[in-house]
């Protein structure tokens, strides 16, 4: 069965490790989350594919801007005049709601108490830079990564001598005073975004949409999410940011509904034309070949790096009520633990030899391994079948004189008796070799 309700993904977390509530001792900050030790390495690998797949490509380089810039930033591109949310409050209980988000309007959806009329709600944080609190020196902290491009684009377009077409990547931090964060790891007010900016000849741009919306969705598939629970939607005219000209989102049908979780968005020449006018730079691309002058039109692709983390968790989640267990049945590459190495009891000669293995697996491989001493192998099979762990190789007294140990797999729960020596070989094809 998957999972139906987001508690029960909450609960696994927490019990194994993957996300605990940020100051809990404390009793908890609303909408914020801590990633615990298989969190952050099912993020980090998250990270790492996504840094791959864009930057291991002659046309995208990567960089990594500061989260504080420049307050006129914000007016080039828009933010403090548009990114507003409308903001309601219930004159009963007092409770405040997106109005966009309320199905029937005028009505408190907590209580049914009466609304107040709806207010424009700037989503970004400020803060202040040096010790004086005033207006001149107030500062945001960036709600996207996106700007931190645009302003480079000709530092990256010059130092690396880049021809259009060419992307920009950049993992980084963003953060959104969002009037109804929720849903766990959904919609936070501190998140992460894996964004990449393709910047492209005006003219061009409606062929590279097609293909950044191709080739984002084929790096979901790729990576083992299910197919019917992925699908594209389209702005219509009233949700189109005020800089695109077409837009789309991929959407996950999380136990929520169908929710954004990357929006692929045509921006036109506008963020590169506003950021001339507002910085009286001039940010024309000239072509070293055909001598040809332009400003690109830009195709991003945004991605919460959070909100895939939740999709993957979400798609994984398997209760295997005839084999009694829960199964994460995250795809290799994402899987925080890659193999578990289990020797039948916590007794030497086993302990010295399942090290030793250990040993010899991590420096042929790097994976991230556990080794567990304690419990019934059933039990433990079931613990690492719960954080998703690929494979289990099991060492008993057998394994001492025969050199051959027990490679249990997760998703078949078959079990196979292979030679020591070739361990690593059999990991790193099965590994090759998925989906
Ligand atoms: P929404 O309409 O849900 O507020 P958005 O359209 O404003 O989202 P974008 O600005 O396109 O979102 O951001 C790109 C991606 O960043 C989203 O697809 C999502 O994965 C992620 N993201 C945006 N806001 C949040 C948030 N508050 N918490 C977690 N992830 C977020």
């Amino acid at each position: 069965m998957a999972v139906d309700d987001l508690s029960k993904l909450v609960s696994l977390c927490k019990r194994r490790g993957f996300v605990f509530q940020s100051s809990e001792i404390y009793g908890g900050i609303n909408s914020c989350w801590d990633y615990g030790p298989l969190g952050v390495e099912l993020k980090r690998n998250i990270k790492d594919l996504w840094w791959k797949e864009m930057t291991c490509r002659s046309d995208i380089v990567g960089i990594d801007s500061s989260i504080l810039m420049h307050p006129r930033v914000w007016e080039a591109s828009g933010h403090v005049e548009n990114f507003t949310d409308p903001l309601v409050d219930c004159k009963k209980c007092r409770q405040r709601f997106r109005e966009d988000a309320i199905d029937e309007k005028g009505k408190c959806p907590a209580c049914g108490g009466e609304l107040t009329d709806a207010r424009s709600f700037n989503l970004m944080f400020k803060t202040f830079m040096g010790p004086v609190e005033d207006a001149a020196s107030t500062v945001f902290l960036r709600p996207e990564t996106a700007q931190g491009i645009y302003v480079n684009f000709l530092n990256v377009q010059t130092t690396m001598r880049m021809r259009v077409p060419f992307g920009i990547a950049q993992i980084g931090k963003a953060f959104r005073n969002e009037i109804t964060p929720g849903n766990f790891i959904f919609r936070t007010r501190e998140f992460e975004q894996m964004e990449m900016q393709f910047f492209v000849k005006p003219g061009e741009d409606d062929k590279w949409m097609e293909y950044w919306m191709n080739t984002r969705m084929d790096f979901y598939r790729r990576h083992g999410i299910t197919e019917g629970k992925l699908r594209f939607h389209q702005h219509g005219e009233g949700e189109l940011a005020h800089y695109a000209k077409v837009a789309y989102d991929i959407q996950y049908e999380f136990p929520i509904g169908w929710q954004e979780f990357e929006g692929i968005h045509n921006r036109t020449d506008f963020d590169l034309k506003r950021h001339m006018e507002y910085s009286g730079k001039n940010l024309n691309y000239t072509d070293e070949i055909s001598g040809e002058k332009y400003i690109p039109y830009i195709i991003e692709t945004s991605a919460g790096c959070d909100r895939f983390l939740l999709v993957s968790l979400v798609d994984s989640y398997w209760e295997d009520t005839e084999n009694e267990r829960i199964v994460m049945k995250f795809h290799k590459d994402l899987a925080p633990v890659k193999l578990a190495i289990l020797p039948l009891m916590k007794k030497e000669p086993l302990v010295a030899y399942a090290k030793e293995i250990y040993d010899n697996v991590y420096n042929e491989t790097d994976f991230n391994m556990q080794i567990d001493f304690t419990g019934s192998i059933g039990k433990r099979y079931r613990r690492q079948d719960e954080i998703g762990t690929p494979y289990c190789v099991t060492i008993d007294f057998e394994s001492l004189e025969d050199k051959k140990v027990t490679v249990r797999d997760r998703d078949l729960m078959t079990q196979e008796r292979i030679p020591v020596e070739s361990l690593v070989k059999y990991l790193k094809d099965n590994f090759r070799n998925q989906n």
